[in-house]
């Protein structure tokens, strides 16, 4: 049997609980749900570094940051290194970057391992973006989700059949700042979106850097965010309260109306895949470059190590392989994307690989030793919305997370030092991190447990700094 093909399409900034098979309350993803329900949803996919830049050199290194190099979103991924693309277009894959690419431009930051490619330059516009290619850039009339999906149909309708082919087809949206298109311009106009539970979030309890973070939806958001020139002010004689839910309602409408985009359009390279013939030989993968709070914690935005921002959607479809309507608690990372492409193509996973293939979890076969931990680490110190440089771990049931409060000479931090600080979440009693139980007595010899993992997987990861 010929080795599959591999569609992979990614969003940025979409959060998992902004899809209705991942149970929104928000919004409703009938075409996303269709790779759901033909395929496996994964519930404990996460990052490694929730932030754009650094995810996608994540995912085409199935390295940690400090190894790849992509630590930040001013750092470049070096196209003469490895990555999985060229190794799928050595072994006569047909490779394409269609979309968002972020990952620097020109010499040696240019897209690499790829046939083809086509990309918005850093974040790209929504509407008539500017798109650049080998051959210098165009601009292209109409929106940028609909723009991405053309090419990338077009590409697949003049690829040669004789070899598999690797798509990856990188969506801008729903990034800020969330320009809508006409279509969907009018969604949500007559209703509520409800908020979360934890949107008046009085920080209470919680680190200092939760406290001190410069993305809440009330307070951080400016004009160009809420749309006040297009789409008007809010109405005069406001309390706090309301305006503080009026700003919410004015940026998840915008918001979902990018996701209902999206949506659409992976609907059309569903129906291609069919109407082709190759839905059966086709692994098809949704995912978007890290989570997003939604209002949670009353932010916007992500980086945090909280889950809202660490959780990334990951549901996938492969009929030869994969039972319909599945689902699967194991914990999945970023840096596993790689060598699962690897392994369905039948090739080696290098040694300098920080992850591992997700074939047998979404085989529903887990192995015995599949990780029960994991490690994050967000490097960008104070620089955007105020976030502290922190990392930590993850477990089934909890998360321990160290603010170190040091730039440590991070390209793209502020070099301003602060106290450091530890958090600690039991998910189970509290799934919405609300409360620090790290000086809590009861939870001392699972602090002790914790924090000798947390080295160790900072070890095995050889991150020394
Ligand atoms: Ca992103």
């Amino acid at each position: 049997m010929r080795t599959p093909n591999i569609l992979f399409i990614m969003s940025d900034d979409h959060a998992a609980h902004a899809m209705s098979c991942y149970g929104s309350r928000i919004n409703q993803t009938p075409q996303l749900d269709r790779i759901a329900d033909n395929g496996m949803l994964l519930r404990n996919c996460f990052c490694v570094n929730s932030i754009c830049t650094p995810s996608r050199a994540n995912i085409l290194t199935g390295q940690h940051s400090h190894l790849n190099g992509v630590k930040t979103l001013s750092d470049k991924l070096d196209g003469r290194k490895p990555n999985v693309a060229k190794m799928l277009q050595g072994a006569g894959y047909q490779t394409a970057m269609i979309g968002k690419w972020h990952l620097g431009h020109g010499g040696n930051a240019d897209p690499s391992g790829f046939n083809y490619w086509n990309v918005l330059p850093g974040q790209g516009l929504y509407h008539n973006p500017v798109m650049l290619e080998p051959d210098g850039e165009k601009t292209h009339k109409g929106y940028a989700t609909d723009i991405i999906t053309d090419f990338s149909l077009e590409w697949l309708q003049n690829r040669d059949r004789e070899s598999p082919f690797f798509l990856m087809c990188h969506h801008k949206a729903p990034h800020r700042p969330w320009d809508s298109d006409e279509k969907h311009a009018h969604l949500f106009e007559d209703e509520d979106v409800p908020l979360p539970d934890t949107f008046f979030d009085d920080y209470a309890n919680r680190s200092n850097a939760a406290k001190e973070a410069k993305m809440r939806v009330a307070r951080d958001m400016n004009a160009r965010d809420l749309k006040f020139d297009t789409l008007g002010p809010p109405p005069d004689g406001l309390s706090e309260e309301e305006l503080a839910k009026w700003q919410y309602q004015r940026y998840m409408k915008e918001y979902l109306r990018c996701v209902a985009s999206i949506d659409d359009n992976v609907g059309r390279m569903l129906d291609y895949l069919d109407a082709d013939g190759v839905a059966e030989d086709t692994i098809v993968i949704y995912t978007s470059d890290q989570g997003f709070f939604l209002g949670d914690h009353g932010w916007y935005d992500k980086r945090f190590m909280y889950e809202e921002s660490l959780r990334m959607p990951f549901i996938v479809r492969y009929p030869r392989e994969i039972e319909p309507g599945s689902f699967c608690d194991a914990m999945a990372l970023n840096i596993d994307f790689a060598e699962t492409w690897l392994d369905y193509a039948g090739l080696p996973i290098p040694d300098d690989m920080q992850g591992r293939s997700l074939r047998p979890l979404l085989n529903g076969e887990p192995p015995d030793d599949w990780r029960t931990s994991m490690y994050y680490r967000y490097w960008m110190h104070l620089s955007h919305h105020y976030v502290g440089a922190h990392y930590g771990i993850r477990t089934p049931r909890y998360k321990l997370i160290y603010y170190y409060g040091e730039a440590l000479g991070t390209t793209g931090s502020v070099d301003e030092s602060k106290p450091p600080e530890w958090e600690l979440f039991d998910l189970e009693k509290d799934p919405h991190e609300m409360c620090n139980v790290y000086d809590d007595p009861g939870y001392a010899d699972i602090v002790t447990e914790l924090t000798a993992e947390l080295y160790r997987l900072k070890a095995e990861a050889k991150d020394e700094e």
